[in-house]
């Protein structure tokens, strides 16, 4: 097979649709150079090169190295120029290009080709030599880092002591002099380092950067974020060589990023950041702050400098038509690349473009409106769980803010924690639960870790798409980035910006919309919930197959959860209520009693309580249906602990202490999990299901007479392993029904179904169905019964099984297809076959989880209920699973 696709003078081997092989970047620059666009020549040596070189001891196939160099020559009949030839010498870059862009790996070496005969044609050959040894300081500094692993902080040492001598504050005021003496300091560094001269054979130099980008496919970094992104490990990278344009030359030369929207807000609007005379990351490391390329943007940034509009307008115009031609090309938002070269502009990368959830709804909407793409496609486009960014607060506009710093705006969203200077103490607290806010001069690809933890993000260098920036949108954390006035300590623990100091450990606030760093805490407002948000979730209602409903038991909760489009309630648990303030001293007596007529007692002090909350609950559900779960937990919950509470009971309850020691002492259990709780309780206690089941039905006969309407209730038994439980349960029920609703049951309608939660109920379902009219799967206790495996304890050993790849999921998180979902199928198809009306929701923390909704979609559930939160989530990750 083929191992180097060349492109060059508008004909490139490959295309957008050899992603795998290409990689992301070799691909994109196929397709711009087939679409006519300026890319320099080039050549990409495909991932499968990088698959043998990994499972070969770091051998290539015997074939490459002819084929490089044919390509190599492709490169110099387009530039004229020859490679390591003293007088015109051919530069090249050699970038890392995998399928899905990945920083951690290699980062990319310009100005290849170098050394100490080349730079000399190099400096001949241009107006200002300076420019010449610029960039064979460039050179080396980047390929002695990334491929011969010398530090480069040991490198601008030499640099800052080189800018003191001649007291000056900027590279760009060193001369070429300058740059020789501090070239020969960097080699002798090198030598020092590694015992080895700095290489002058520009092939050595070539295929040393080649083999060290391969390498860095499987180094510690690279291994970790493709961890945390899902990245299979054996798709490999690419390598790409490109003959070098230089946007370092002189005033009429520049370097620069950009979006074809804004990719914090979506607005249809060129979107970046450029600098003169400069080269390759420059803009994005933060050396210099960078110019804007719009105008509109530079009034918005409040930027002194002239934009690219102003300076180079004819390069601005060029650059804005080829916005549009890669837009209509990919049918998406781009992230572009690009450098100017004696006011020539070429196209060096684009990509699919990271942006928040914000800006990803609304550019799916516009390219709806603008007929770029279909409905269907605009609701693929957004991954259902970056909605959970959309929904949560921002700050209340009119909360006193207490400004500390201002910054860019470089991800939105507003977040308040603790500050942390250093990603492991981010990773630290964040494991313990603390919110905290990490803060940074910068960030790099070793921080992320860090920048996961944390809730948000300041940095005080940087740009629109320095690293902090582009990975804080890309995880939907909040980030001011380049907020300058701010001094960081990192040895004293502290922030300065003016006269105000922070520490480590105080809290702030980001607003990463406005690009603002507030003291302390402030308050925030619920989002925005209509226009775009509101019309593309009708698309996807439009779509799904599934019902969604959520689990609620409080009245905010419902409220919450209608808001975010629930239809019903799948899940609502009776237990939380009991635990009420006020409310578990009669709980407890109810527990507690030791004959029937004090149980009856306290069951009537509850009784007016639930049916409250009921009550509650139905009006605000307005006639929808209502899943209520009778009494779950063990008893073992809701016993007294230590001597306080013990005498408050037996006071309440007027009996003697310690008969209630002893009552406890009976009643406490070891494994409370397997033990005397939900249908077990309702079979040895029935006084508790009948006290609940009165207050479902009055609640239901109340709002349906006041209220006009009738009230669809679903009575739900947990923990039902065998037929003969809800059989029981359900007699008692229909009994209290029937007493109750003599006369009155054009009111209100209810049906008994059960939970299935344990492997028997799974399997023993067809009989179950015999009493129940519906099914939920309770897929949190069905995964700890199926797999053995208490939720509470798992974390003992379930990361490791994660980091050992035995386990690809937290089965808690994502539904064990083969284990518990084969139940689940196996469940739904002998219930359905008993009752071919049965109705089947599942209502586990799965039901607000993508893949688990997938599944349920697969199987033929007819709901999944989530917490009010996942709602949305659900409903767009039905809707994906009926496209
Ligand atoms: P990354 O994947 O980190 O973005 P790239 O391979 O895109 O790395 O290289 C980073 C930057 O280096 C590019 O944005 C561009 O500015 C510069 N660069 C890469 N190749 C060339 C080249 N052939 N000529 C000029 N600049 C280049
Ligand atoms: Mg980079
Ligand atoms: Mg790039």
């Amino acid at each position: 097979s083929k191992h180097v696709y060349t492109f060059s003078n508008g004909v490139a081997d490959g295309n957008a649709s050899m992603r795998a092989l290409l990689g992301g970047k070799g691909a994109g620059l196929a397709d711009m150079t087939n679409l006519g666009l300026p890319v320099p020549p080039g050549f990409t040596i495909t991932t499968d090169v990088c698959t043998w070189f990994t499972s070969n001891g770091s051998e290539y196939p015997p074939t490459l190295e002819s084929d490089v160099a044919a390509a190599m020559h492709v490169i110099e009949a387009a530039t004229g120029a020859l490679f390591g030839d003293p007088a015109a010498p051919l530069l090249v870059s050699v970038r890392s290009g995998a399928r899905a862009s990945m920083p951690g790996m290699m980062d990319t070496v310009l100005n290849l080709g170098l050394n100490d005969q080349t730079v000399q044609g190099l400096a001949r050959k241009s107006a200002d030599p300076r420019f010449a040894y610029d960039s064979y300081r460039r050179f080396i500094q980047m390929f002695a880092d990334v491929v011969m692993g010398v530090d480069h902080s040991c490198f601008e040492q030499i640099l800052s002591h080189q800018k003191q001598l001649r007291g000056v504050t900027e590279d760009t005021h060193l001369t070429a002099d300058d740059w020789k003496h501090v070239i020969e300091c960097y080699k002798s560094v090198i030598q020092q380092h590694t015992g080895r001269p700095f290489p002058q054979d520009p092939n050595t130099q070539l295929w040393d950067a080649i083999s060290a980008v391969f390498k860095s496919w499987t180094n510690a970094r690279a291994i970790t974020y493709r961890k945390l992104h899902d990245i299979p490990h054996d798709w490999g990278t690419a390598v790409n060589v490109q003959a070098m344009v230089f946007g370092n030359m002189g005033d009429d030369c520049a370097t620069g990023v950009a979006f074809t929207r804004d990719p914090s807000t979506g607005e249809k609007v060129l979107y970046g950041e450029y600098l003169v005379n400069a080269q390759g990351e420059d803009v994005v490391a933060g050396i210099r702050t960078p110019q804007q390329i719009t105008t509109a943007g530079k009034l918005m940034h409040q930027s002194t400098l002239p934009s690219m509009e102003e300076c180079m307008p004819h390069v601005f115009q060029q650059l804005d038509s080829i916005r549009h031609r890669l837009e209509r090309h990919y049918g998406d938002m781009q992230d572009i690349e690009f450098t100017v070269q004696g006011g020539t502009l070429y196209m060096l990368q684009t990509r699919v473009g990271k942006r928040t959830a914000s800006a990803a709804l609304k550019i799916a909407c516009d390219m709806v409106r603008e007929g770029m793409i279909t409905k269907d496609e605009a609701l693929m486009r957004i991954d259902p769980s970056s909605l959970n960014q959309l929904l949560h607060p921002t700050l209340d506009p009119r909360a006193k803010r207490d400004l500390f710093a201002r910054g860019l705006p470089a991800s939105p969203g507003a977040a308040s924690g603790r500050i942390v200077f250093s990603p492991e103490k981010a990773e630290q607290l964040g494991q313990a639960g603390e919110q905290v806010i990490l803060c940074r001069v910068e960030t790099s690809p070793e921080d992320i870790h860090g920048m996961h933890a944390a809730k948000g993000i300041v940095t005080t260098r940087g740009g629109m798409t320095s690293h902090a920036a582009v990975v804080a949108r890309g995880m939907g954390r909040a980030c001011v980035a380049g907020a300058s006035s701010i001094s960081i300590d990192y040895g004293a623990g502290e922030m300065r910006a003016g006269n105000l100091v922070l520490h480590e450990d105080d809290v702030i606030t980001i607003d990463g919309e406005r690009g603002e760093v507030l003291i302390g805490r402030v308050a925030t407002m619920e989002p925005e919930l209509s226009g775009d948000f509101a019309e593309f979730m009708s698309w996807a209602d439009a779509r799904r197959k599934l019902k969604v409903m959520t689990n609620a038991d409080t009245p905010k909760d419902c409220r919450k959860a209608l808001e975010f489009g629930a239809e019903g309630i799948g899940l609502c648990r009776t237990e939380h209520m009991f635990f009420e303030p006020g409310r578990i001293a009669a709980v407890r007596e109810m527990i507690l009693a030791e004959n029937p007529d004090d149980q009856r007692a306290a069951l009537n002090k509850v009784l007016p309580m639930q049916r409250g909350d009921f009550v509650d609950i139905f009006r605000i559900m307005e006639g929808r249906p209502v899943t209520i779960r009778l009494l779950d937990p063990p008893l073992h919950e809701f016993l007294p602990h230590g001597e306080a509470e013990l005498s408050e009971v037996a006071k309440s309850a007027s009996l003697d202490v310690n008969k209630v020691r002893d009552r406890v002492a009976k009643i406490v259990e070891v494994n409370p999990m397997l033990g005397h709780r939900g249908c077990r309780v309702g079979v040895t206690t029935p006084g508790i299901y009948e006290m609940q089941t009165r207050a479902i039905l009055e609640a239901a006969l109340e709002v349906s007479k006041t209220d006009g309407r009738k009230v669809f209730v679903e009575i739900m038994v947990p923990f039902v392993a065998m037929e003969a439980e809800l059989r029981v349960v359900r007699t008692l029920i229909d009994s209290v029904a029937k007493e109750l609703l003599a006369g009155e049951r054009e009111h209100v309608e209810y049906r008994v179904g059960t939970m299935i939660e344990l492997p028997r109920a799974a399997l023993a379902a067809g009989q179950i169905a015999r009493q129940a009219e519906f099914f939920s799967f309770g897929t949190n206790d069905l995964t700890q019964t199926t797999l053995g495996l208490s939720r509470d304890d798992a974390a003992g050993f379930l990361p490791a099984y994660e980091a050992g790849g035995l386990l690809e999921k937290d089965p808690f998180v994502s539904i064990d297809r083969e284990g518990v979902g084969e139940l689940v199928r196996m469940a739904a198809a002998r219930g359905r076959k008993t009752r071919n009306d049965l109705e089947l929701c599942l209502c586990g923390e799965h039901g607000g989880d993508p893949a688990s909704v997938a599944f349920c979609h697969e199987v033929g559930l007819d709901s999944v209920s989530c917490s009010p939160y996942r709602v949305p989530i659900a409903r767009l990750a039905a809707a994906h699973a009926a496209l």
